[in-house]
């Protein structure tokens, strides 16, 4: 072996470079495995020596990284070459014992070639003893060479240029010095250079366009190809969305191929190819193929190249024309896009092809050169890693944006609810404030009043006296007000019995005219009293039939939350009408709906007020200088009961002109068990309003005899009661303790038994279990009467023995009713 047969560094190097290079080898050598073969010329017998020339040598075998370094003597020009061999003395103690004599040169040679590595252990293998030791190793590392991990190799090329760079320059004796290799030194120092600056980029850089773009310029100018191109595959296009200049709007891909491509079936698994998204040209006036996109049904006569890029396949043609001379389609495609030589190497990232990087060479055949397959390989790597840390970085983009706005959304719901919460506490404060002078106003009336009709009954007429009229009103004014707080009181167990969702619709069939004349009926005084005028606007009859008749207003609905839907939405718009003013109420029905529509000429609403109008509390004029009195109940409560029909309420008003509340209300299906059923409500509101306007004296149609046991310990409600049915001809026993109660009933035998539920010691539901229980009493009548005015209550009366059940306050002629129909039953 002589150093031809490696390759010669066009320098002369002194003998410690050549230690120096020997020991680079071995480190890069170790550095990949814990024992590489390393071998040098000190492995040899003593006297052999390889051939005449080479002196020094040093060979590393290892997995990964390979590599042969030989010494020849060498000589400046004008002197002649100095062996270490002569005077049979080493190199280092020569020159360190005589510091003034002649520097030891070498012709140094260095090959990473496997076949010459191999050639080279053979030879030594020749020169050792048959029984040496070492021959096995030498030829397991012969089995084991294979070119360099392109890492190691461009390692050991930087740490080489940085020592020969720090030597200084000697002239080469030998003029077949193979300048060759130093050329392909220097390109391959380049392509480091080239290589360390796209990854310089890459680290730098999260900009994946800009990373793309300086790889392909980088590719051309350094294999200096005629071009150099990214091609992306479908997916990726999609994943990172297409490079600045190649969206389909300003440049559509276009077919390479000729028109006259054959079907493709959509199952091909070659379908699904890309485009060519970034270029770099070595001149203008070479054609551009960016944005090109290939039919897929070529590449179907390259079997499985998909498949074998994915698993790192380079593929080098040197001549596409015999490469492809029997595939005429890939090769028109080739001539179109002017492809005569290509390289390919794939960037997969992350077990995925993404795409490929490609070199052209375009007019001419090219041989690819292994360096040059490496670096491209290289580039396609650090591509690979670029690509990867640009989609983390754009999912991290993502999650921070969603984060972002998580956090935006999340501070507005606070907000949101920050002001929810004041508002919440606002009103109730404004609820308490308003509730408080709801209940005062009407209280003061009662305590006033009554305390002023009391003194002129106790004190002699002469001192002090009040005229039967007076009293009268008075008396009139005290009733009014204990109507109204009932009607507060009612007004919020609605709501909260609504919003407890125990209110259960008690659907009947009943007809919307006479609801609406019964409404108008009950509110026309308070009308009249503010000036109001009333219309009555209904549109039953089918038009142009002119007929007056009421067939067509029978409508299926809870009548009684109807009823209250009317009176609220009508009393609102008389109290909030100046007197001058109109009030109309509209019902018609409109296919399976019932629409009511309250129109005033009043104050209006303005229309940034229409959200809270329909909130609990909510009074729009403030509740310290209110001119209106009211709960800020009514609308919340309407629009409930609405939606518990599944209807709508809405709103049209203008300041100062006046307000149209209109109710979509839909037909309710009419069940069997609910036709007979009785409207149930504590105490209807409607009602005592009806019966605002009933004379104190009650004067009932009906007069039923017999004898009536009430029990009741409050005194004043038992007098009511025995005054009222002693004045329609009943036989009252009053009584106010349950327990003797029960043994003076049994004694009795009245026909009907009035019992309160909450009385001292044994209370109403044990009488009426008692008397339930006896046969002397168990099928007498019972009227519970009780102060608790839930439905439940009701309930757990008729459950506890009674037959009907009437909540307090007591109004005068549901008790008459209620008693009438008792004891008619009996007779
Ligand atoms: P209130 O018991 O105070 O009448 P509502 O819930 O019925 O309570 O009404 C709430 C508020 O809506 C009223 O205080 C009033 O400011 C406004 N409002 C309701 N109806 C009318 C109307 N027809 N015209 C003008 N304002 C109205």
């Amino acid at each position: 072996m002589s150093i031809d047969q490696t390759s010669r560094l066009c320098r002369i190097l002194p003998a410690p470079v050549f230690d120096q290079l020997g020991s680079l080898l071995r480190q890069i050598a170790e550095g990949t495995e814990a024992n590489p073969l390393v071998l040098a010329e000190t492995a040899l017998p003593v006297g052999k020596r390889l051939n005449n020339q080479i002196e020094r040598f040093v060979a590393v075998v290892s997995s990964q990284f390979s590599g042969l370094l030989v010494a020849e003597a060498a000589a400046l020009d004008g002197e002649s070459p100095l062996s270490s061999h002569q005077g049979n003395k080493t190199l280092s103690t020569d020159r360190s014992a005589d510091p003034s004599a002649q520097p030891v040169l070498y012709q140094v040679g260095l090959s990473f070639s496997p076949a010459a590595i191999a050639v080279f252990l053979n030879q030594i293998s020749q020169l050792l003893p048959t029984d040496s030791p070492l021959l096995l190793s030498l030829r397991q590392a012969s089995q084991q060479l294979q070119p360099n991990h392109a890492a190691l190799q461009s390692e050991f090329t930087l740490r080489l240029v940085e020592i020969l760079t720090a030597t200084p320059p000697l002239r080469a004796t030998d003029a077949s010095c193979d300048l060759r290799v130093e050329a392909a030194l220097r390109q391959q120092v380049e392509q480091e250079r080239s290589l360390n600056q796209v990854t310089t980029q890459i680290r730098q850089s999260l900009d994946l366009p800009l990373i793309l773009q300086t790889a392909v310029q980088e590719a051309q100018k350094l294999l200096q190809s005629d071009r150099a191109v990214i091609y992306e595959f479908e997916g990726s296009l999609a994943a990172n969305g297409r490079p600045p200049g190649a969206t389909t709007e300003t440049l559509p891909p276009r077919p390479l191929a000729s028109s006259r491509r054959p079907p493709l079936s959509p199952s091909s698994p070659h379908l699904a190819l890309g485009c060519v998204s970034y270029e770099a040209l070595a001149t203008d006036a070479l054609p551009s193929v960016l944005h090109l996109a290939e039919e897929a049904y070529c590449f179907s006569e390259v079997t499985d190249y998909r498949i074998k890029y994915h698993k790192g396949f380079i593929l080098a043609v040197n001549d596409t024309e015999t490469a492809y001379s029997h595939s005429s389609c890939l090769l028109k495609l080739l001539r179109q896009a002017k492809v005569r030589a290509k390289l390919v190497v794939p960037i997969v990232v992350r077990e995925e092809l993404w795409g490929l990087l490609v070199a052209h060479q375009c007019t001419e055949p090219r041989h690819w050169e292994d360096h040059e397959k490496v670096f491209l390989q290289r580039i396609a790597e650090h591509l690979a890693i670029a690509i990867y840390q640009a989609r983390l970085y754009s999912q991290l983009q993502q999650q921070k944006q969603m984060l972002e706005q998580r956090v935006v959304e999340r501070t507005q719901e606070l907000g949101d609810a920050l002001v929810a919460a004041q508002a919440a506490s606002r009103a109730k404060t404004e609820f308490l404030a308003a509730m408080s002078h709801e209940l005062r106003t009407p209280l003061t009336c009662v305590i006033g009043m009554a305390e002023t009709l009391l003194r002129a009954m106790v004190h002699k007429p002469d001192t002090y006296s009040l005229d039967p009229q007076k009293q009268q009103d008075y008396l009139k004014i005290i009733k009014r007000s204990g109507e109204h707080l009932l009607e507060l009181i009612n007004d919020i167990l609605d709501v909260s019995q609504v919003e407890a969702g125990k209110t259960i619709l008690n659907v009947s069939k009943f007809s919307l005219a006479q609801l609406a004349h019964q409404s108008l009926q009950m509110l026309r005084e308070k009308a009249q009293s503010n000036g109001v005028e009333f219309n009555l606007d209904l549109r039953f009859a089918p038009e142009g039939t002119g007929a007056k008749s009421f067939q067509e207003d029978l409508f299926t609905a809870d009548r009684r939350r109807v009823s209250q839907i009317l009176l609220n939405l009508l009393s609102n718009a008389i109290k909030f009408t100046p007197a001058g003013g109109r009030v109309t109420l509209r019902v018609w029905l409109e296919n399976n709906f019932a629409v009511i529509q309250v129109q005033d000429t009043g104050i209006g609403i303005p229309k940034s007020q229409y959200p809270l109008l329909f909130q609990k509390f909510q009074q729009l004029d403030g509740t310290y200088h209110r001119r209106y009195e009211g709960t800020g109940l009514g609308l919340a409560l309407t629009k409930q009961l609405v939606e518990l029909h599944g209807g709508k309420i809405d709103v049209d008003s203008t300041v100062g002109k006046g307000s149209t509340f209109t109710v979509w209300l839909p037909a309710q299906p009419l069940l069997e068990n609910s036709r007979g059923l009785k409207a149930f409500h504590p105490v209807a509101s409607a009602l005592s309003k009806v019966e605002a306007d009933r004379p104190i004296q009650v004067d009932y149609p009906l007069s039923f005899g017999g004898r009536i046991v009430l029990i009741e310990d409050h005194e004043e409600s038992a007098m009511l009661i025995c005054d009222l049915l002693t004045a329609a001809g009943c036989q009252v026993i009053w009584m106010v303790d349950g327990s003797t109660a029960i043994k003076q009933i049994e004694l009795l035998q009245p026909l009907l038994v009035i019992t309160d539920i909450q009385l001292p010691g044994i209370d109403g539901f044990e009488i009426m279990q008692f008397l339930r229980q006896h046969p002397a009493t168990q099928n007498t009548k019972i009227l519970a009467l009780t102060a608790r005015a839930l439905p439940e209550d009701k309930q757990r009366c008729l459950e506890a023995g009674a037959n009907d059940y009437l909540a307090k306050p007591i109004q005068p002629y549901q008790l008459l009713d209620k008693v009438a129909a008792l004891v008619s039953v009996e007779e």
